[in-house]
């Protein structure tokens, strides 16, 4: 794949960049092993102001940035300032949560004393230099709740981003520089995904984490685990949007739309399958439906945009595949289900609502990765949770029920990295993200975050 910054929206070709060759990625690795040997050793005061002063940078380029990751990957500007907002309050909250989460830990002298210690320490050392891999659908975000934890625990750290964010892979070198951070300590390598595995071979790397699909997950973790190396995976999901009798219906329809849209439904935890009691599924579905038929598909720079197009043609056509498979075995579309006929350039895709979906069709177990949402119908909670649960993915969920005991049962029972009662999945850097199943493994965010590429040493003292 060709790295390039391509308008979705007109599918027009606008700035194309050459990949590093071997020289570059040599020189990368060198500065990159340079600066931990410096930054391991830095204070957290001394991380910590200059993680603030990156965050005062993004939020005064905000309108800009937002700009350039609309223009590569298509996403709505509201979306995409709302994101590098995000980024900015990720960074202050690492800035000045990290040196408590990273605080040694001293276990009971009496839990010890038995292996000889007078007394113990755990200490969070940094790892070293952290390879990242990561995708386009959140250009911004994806890659600060890897970089700002893993720059105040005294890692450094390698970007590879998705080849189609070029200008904001940049941006996001230029932000830690500008900010204080001593060369090497964030680097951008422009390279295409052919070259990452060399570059994961090399002893100066530690670890890598990657966010995307299953078969890039799969490359990447397959290398690290031949050389033994630490790695995160946030791969794709599925989740379920499950809607009980108990639930407030129209703010669950509200919500169930922008769980499915947002991001012009590229996300990872954007909810998919939408399940729904027999009681009120069709009050359920009217209400969902008329929503999404209400969307205004368009311009994803223009404010009243509320679904831009896809990130890229490929994406636009897989998505295409999913739906017309299921229509072709019997799937009903209760909106959308086509290319919207007033965009015919770009690589728009109508919001869309498929019911009468089975298991025999690609889409009940495969991720739609755009704005179509498949609906089912089931008898009892019992159904709601095998259906939930039928799916190769377990990222997260979203569960519609004022019942406690009824929450206590998907709580217990979904498999997914989280369940978020009457509301939509959202990351937040308090709280733990991560999937179970073929959703990958590890958690971001959190102090479970910025531990994962810590070095947790035992101190022994006799
Ligand atoms: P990919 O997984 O192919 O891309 C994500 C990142 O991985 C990119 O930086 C890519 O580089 C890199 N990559 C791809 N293959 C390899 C490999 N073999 N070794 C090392 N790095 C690799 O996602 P796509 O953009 O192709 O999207 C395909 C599907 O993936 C989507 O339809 C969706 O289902 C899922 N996805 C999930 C995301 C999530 O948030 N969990 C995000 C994006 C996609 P390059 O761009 O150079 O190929």
């Amino acid at each position: 794949m060709a790295i390039a910054t391509v308008n979705p929206a007109t599918g027009e070709t606008l700035k194309t960049f050459d990949a590093l060759n071997a020289g570059e990625i040599e020189d990368h690795l060198v500065r990159a092993d340079q600066a931990f040997q410096e930054h391991r050793n830095s204070s957290f005061a001394y991380r910590k102001e200059r993680m603030l002063a990156a965050a005062d940078l993004l939020d005064a380029d905000q309108d800009g940035i937002a700009r350039t990751m609309t223009t590569e990957m298509g996403k709505p500007l509201a979306q995409a300032r709302a994101e590098a907002a995000k980024c900015a309050k990720t960074m202050r909250w690492y800035a000045e949560h990290a040196e408590a989460l990273l605080a040694d830990e001293h276990p009971d002298p009496a839990d010890v004393s038995d292996s000889g210690a007078i007394r113990a320490v755990v200490r969070y050392r940094p790892l070293g230099t952290v390879l990242a891999v990561m995708p386009w659908n959140f250009p911004l975000w994806q890659v600060v709740r890897f970089a700002a934890p893993a720059l105040m625990a005294g890692n450094t750290g390698l970007l590879k981003h998705a080849s189609n964010v070029p200008q904001t892979a940049l941006y996001l070198e230029e932000l830690f520089r500008r900010a204080g951070f001593p060369e090497g300590c964030f680097q951008t390598l422009l390279i295409g995904s052919g070259a990452v595995e060399d570059v994961l071979r090399d002893p100066r790397v530690a670890a890598a984490t990657l966010t995307g699909s299953e078969p890039a997950g799969r490359a990447v973790a397959s290398t690290a685990g031949d050389e033994i190396k630490k790695t995160v995976l946030e791969l794709g999901g599925s989740d379920p949007f499950i809607v009980l009798p108990s639930a407030d219906l129209d703010k669950a329809a509200r919500i169930a739309v922008t769980a499915r849209v947002q991001n012009n439904g590229q996300s990872c935890i954007a909810a998919k399958r939408f399940i729904v009691h027999e009681d009120v599924y069709d009050a359920f579905a009217e209400r969902f439906t008329d929503r999404m038929a209400a969307l205004t598909v368009g311009d994803p720079m223009d404010e009243h945009t509320d679904v831009g197009p896809l990130s890229s043609e490929q994406g636009r056509s897989d998505l295409e595949e999913l739906v017309d498979d299921a229509v072709h075995q019997g799937a009903e579309a209760l909106c959308g289900g086509r290319r919207p006929p007033q965009h015919p350039a770009g690589w728009f895709y109508e919001p869309t609502i498929l019911s009468g979906i089975t298991p025999a069709m690609r889409i009940h177990k495969e991720e739609a990765f755009g704005p179509v949402a498949t609906l089912y119908r089931v008898a009892d909670l019992d159904e709601a949770v095998r259906l939930a649960n039928d799916t190769p993915f377990g990222l997260s969920s979203n569960a519609w029920t004022r019942d406690p005991e009824e929450q206590q049962r998907l709580a217990r029972d979904v498999q997914a990295g989280g369940v978020f009662f009457n509301g939509m999945t959202a990351s937040h850097p308090g709280l733990p993200f991560g999937g179970a199943k073929r959703s990958g493994y590890g958690r971001e965010l959190s102090g479970h975050g910025i531990r994962e590429f810590c070095n947790m040493t035992t101190l022994w003292y006799g």
